[in-house]
This record gives structure tokens, C-alpha cells and sequence, in this order.
């Protein structure tokens, strides 16, 4: 550790907030020039202000939204996402289809985008931040649970097709992370659920964990950081999870 990617330039999808702020600002202390992507632009160039490095206001769910990215990347963290949670019947199919864009067609584009350069330079490295959800379904999150699968995936097929040119894709898979995305969510789980939104965290989030915490952002960056240094070369195609023992079950 100390400045081993120096000369790496790292793009950070939904780096505004929550575990992307986190990857952009460990990857940042490790040497990398962040390009920061969000839709909120506000976040972006606070979080580029913070890593002296770039903002690109994108939404990934618009189309072409890609053509506002260098394609001189060498590491792509995919972490831009959002939940929603409702029984399949009443989910809104539009809501479906946009999360699927954004956490599964987006990653797909982005690879397209960066791998040319990737494949010319010998060197790349992709982290995708899926989710226990990429690994075991849940009640109500057939969205997110079906894109993050998707992205499981994908990551694989990255993995294959950029071994022989120096580019390693994989998979860092959390339980719940303490962002505003979780508390977020909190009311829906519980109406959904039909408990108290006190016993959410307890009953719903941490019930299947054996470790009884929720993770911070800054211990799913340094699996991230790990995966880009030098000691990931070899980790490719597979999935590292930080989800205190839920898939142990
Ligand atoms: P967050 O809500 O705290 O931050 C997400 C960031 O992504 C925000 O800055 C938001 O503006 C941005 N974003 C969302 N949709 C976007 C879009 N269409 N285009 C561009 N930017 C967009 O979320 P988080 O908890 O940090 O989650 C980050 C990733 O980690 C997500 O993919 C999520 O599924 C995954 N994850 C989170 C948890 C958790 O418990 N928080 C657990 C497992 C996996």
C-alpha cells in the first residue's frame, strides 16, 4: 500500500455518496486520478473537490449517458444502484426495467466503453459491487435482486474475456452497509414486512447475519482497493463477500 496506483486513473459509478465515496476516496489515497460519477452533480464535484480529481454528472439510466466518460480508464468500480422494495404484483414494471439499466445494462456499456484502451494498455481492473442479493434472493426486491444476479454474471464473462489482455473483473458482494441507501428503506421494509420500522435493522437487515453489525462503506472500499493493488492480479471472476456470515447459511 502507499502509492501503488500512481499513473491508474479509476472511474466511480455513484461515487457521491455511501460505499462509492468511499472507493473513490481509498483509491484516491492510494494514487489513482478519480473520475466521480453521479447524477447528482453537487456530490460529484464535492467528492472530486475532495480526491482532486474529476466530476462527470451522468445518469445511468439515460441513453448515451457513456459518451460522457474518458475511455482511457484502467479501473472501473461499478457501484451505482438504488433499491426498491414492493411485492412483485404491485411493483412498478418501469421501476423494473430502470434498475435493471442502471445496475446491470450500465456496467455492460461502461466495459464496451473502457475495455478497448484496457486491452491496448495490458492493464485493467474491474470491481462490481453486488450485493448478497447477487448471491440469495429476498422477499420484495425482485428488482434489485435480479439485476445484481445479472451482474454476478456479467463480471464473469469480463473476467473471461479480459484475462488474456491483463484485465480482471470481480465481484465484492456486502450485507447491509450503513448508508442512506439503507436508511432509505427502512419504512418500505417494515410496510412490506408488516412489522415496526424498530425492528427492521433486527428482524429483516441483520436477522440472516452472524455477525450483528452493519458494515461501514470504508471496509467494502479496502476489499475494492485490494482488488485494484497488486495483490488482486490473480482475483478474477469471482465474488468476495463482507456480509458477516449471511451466506454461510
Ligand atoms: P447510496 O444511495 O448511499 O449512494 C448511491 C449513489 O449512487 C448516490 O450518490 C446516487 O446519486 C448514485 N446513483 C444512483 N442512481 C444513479 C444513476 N442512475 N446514475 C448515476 N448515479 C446514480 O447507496 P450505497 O448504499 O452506497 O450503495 C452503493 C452500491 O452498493 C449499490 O449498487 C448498492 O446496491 C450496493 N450495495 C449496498 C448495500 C447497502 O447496504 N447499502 C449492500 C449491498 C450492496
Amino acid at each position: 500500500m502507499g502509492n501503488e496506483l500512481s499513473g491508474r486513473t479509476a472511474l466511480v459509478t455513484g461515487a457521491g455518496a455511501g460505499i462509492g465515496r468511499a472507493c473513490a476516496l481509498k483509491l484516491a489515497s492510494l494514487g489513482a486520478a478519480v473520475v466521480a460519477v453521479d447524477r447528482d452533480k453537487e456530490a460529484a464535484e464535492k467528492v472530486a473537490a475532495e480526491t482532486g480529481g474529476l466530476a462527470v454528472v451522468a445518469d445511468l439510466a439515460e441513453s448515451a449517458f457513456v459518451t460522457k466518460f474518458p475511455a482511457e480508464v484502467d479501473i472501473v468500480v461499478n457501484n451505482a444502484g438504488f433499491q426498491h422494495v414492493a411485492p412483485i404484483e404491485e411493483f412498478p414494471p418501469e421501476t423494473f426495467a430502470t434498475m435493471l439499466k442502471v445496475m446491470l445494462e450500465a456496467p455492460f456499456l461502461i466495459a464496451g466503453h473502457v475495455l478497448p484502451g484496457m486491452y491496448a494498455r495490458g492493464w485493467g481492473r474491474f470491481v462490481n459491487i453486488t450485493s448478497v442479493h447477487g448471491l440469495r434472493g429476498s422477499p420484495f426486491k425482485s428488482a434489485y435482486t435480479a439485476a445484481k444476479h445479472g451482474l454476478e454474471g456479467l463480471s464473469k464473462v469480463i473476467a473471461l474475456e479480459g484475462a488474456p489482455h491483463g484485465v480482471t473483473s470481480a465481484c465484492v458482494s456486502p450485507g447491509y452497509v450503513r448508508t442512506e441507501l439503507v436508511e432509505r428503506q427502512i419504512a418500505d421494509q417494515a410496510r412490506a414486512h408488516g412489522i415496526p420500522e424498530s425492528q427492521v435493522l433486527t428482524d429483516v437487515m441483520l436477522g440472516p447475519e452472524a455477525i450483528k453489525r452493519l458494515i461501514e462503506p470504508e471496509e467494502v472500499a479496502d476489499l475494492a482497493a485490494y482488488l485494484c493493488g497488486p495483490s488482486g492480479s490473480f482475483i478474477t471472476g469471482v465474488t468476495l463477500t463482507v456480509d458477516g456470515g449471511w451466506t454461510a447459511r
